[in-house]
């Protein structure tokens, strides 16, 4: 089904982990992966002046590379981030149109509204600033990401009904999530007749690779699906779906989301059912809801490896080995020049931004006594 007057396939290109190439974007095998895309029907790609090297790799694989009309390109502005003025906010849009080339954006969102956050775009008026773009044609649809509470959800989108869609985290995992809530979020949006798009169907990719119960339930119920094809399907079963968003890292991702989402026409009842089975299991285990966005590292004054020692402390309550959740602490905080749990100074300025609501300071010290 069409929505805005688009159509638009139910699965979208997410921009904000492409394939490295040592400390760059691989714009090679991006533009491999933009190809094979293409090819199979999918035109819709999203990313974010917030994204580190995104636009231009964009501009390289996909814009200068194709019709402009054959795609939809979305991009975000982050008011919250290091601005101080309406005119370094609105500087945003204009390096997002220079380094992606486009020329105009399909879609343009305020990134990652909520909390603390959206005060940015009120105080710069950037809800009018977008209306302007959009009168003068350089943005085709206005919309904005979220990621608080529905109360919240409900007074933006009352106060705003010119938004003409909402980007939400929703994946099966946190559907019923009290610190996420999708599900009551999807539903606010819906109830302002709101096309949504998701992020996070695989939740940071953990659904990728969920714990061995659940594991075990998809396989049993279907031996050769993947367990990150559970989680889009179950996005993009939902009504009201612009598209998904998959941040693919590589072709073996884009290979696999492409051959079950190619013809996907929705889950069947038994398919529900195993849904349902899979989030029972999940939710007996308690992980640390860390999704890699890092923004947290954005704001952090010791540059303390966050998300790194997040995913090395869920290694080790998921697979019970200590060995491997240290390696992946060497290589995820180390390996990349940040520091260890052990260093942060609790100036609690992570926990500002998190759009997850983690208590990040409680989890470095548990991180800090589990990897010891
Ligand atoms: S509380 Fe710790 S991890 Fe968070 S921003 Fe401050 S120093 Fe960094
Ligand atoms: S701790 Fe929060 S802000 Fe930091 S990477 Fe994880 S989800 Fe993102």
């Amino acid at each position: 089904m069409a929505y805005l007057g688009e159509e638009i396939k139910k699965l979208g290109f997410g921009l904000m982990r492409l394939p490295m190439k040592g400390e760059a974007i691989d714009v090679e095998q991006t533009k491999a992966m933009v190809d094979r895309f293409m090819e199979e029907g999918f035109t819709y790609f999203d990313t974010a002046w917030a994204y580190a090297g995104s636009e231009d790799a964009i501009r390289q694989a996909l814009v200068e590379r194709y019709p402009r009309e054959s795609f939809q390109l979305a991009t975000k502005n982050a008011a919250w981030i290091n601005c101080k003025t309406r005119e370094e906010a609105i500087a945003q849009f204009e390096t997002s149109l220079k380094q992606t080339g486009a020329g105009y954006f399909d879609f343009y969102l305020l990134h990652n509204l909520g909390e603390h956050r959206t005060k940015f775009f009120d105080d710069f008026d950037m809800w009018s600033f977008v209306k302007e773009k959009k009168e003068e044609g350089l943005i085709k649809h206005i919309g904005f990401s979220f990621h608080s509470t529905p109360e919240e959800l409900e007074e933006i989108l009352t106060n705003h009904p010119e938004m003409e869609f909402v980007q939400l985290q929703i994946n099966y995992g946190d559907w019923e999530n009290p610190a996420i809530q999708s599900r009551a979020c999807y539903e606010v949006a819906r109830a302002h007749n709101k096309p949504v798009i998701i992020m996070e169907p695989v939740k940071g990719g953990m659904l990728a690779n969920p714990p061995e119960s659940v594991q075990e339930i998809f396989k049993k119920a279907e031996p050769n699906a993947s367990c990150a094809s559970w989680a889009i399907r179950f996005a993009a079963d939902l009504d009201g779906i612009i598209t998904v968003l998959s941040g693919m890292s590589n072709m073996e991702q884009m290979e696999d989301n492409l051959s079950y989402m190619k013809d996907f026409t929705g889950l069947s009842k038994e398919e529900k059912q195993t849904l349902d089975e899979a989030r029972e299991a999940l939710n007996r285990i308690p992980l640390i809801p860390c999704t890699t966005c890092n923004y947290c590292a954005k704001v952090c004054p010791m540059d303390i490896g966050i998300s790194g020692s997040f995913t090395a402390l869920n290694y080790l309550t998921l697979y019970k080995d200590k060995d491997a959740a240290k390696h992946q602490e060497d290589w995820l905080v180390g390996g990349h020049g940040r520091k260890l749990a052990s260093e942060c100074i609790k100036c609690g300025k992570c926990e500002e931004v998190c759009p997850q609501h983690i208590s990040i300071r409680d989890e470095l010290v548990r991180v800090t006594e589990s990897l010891a």
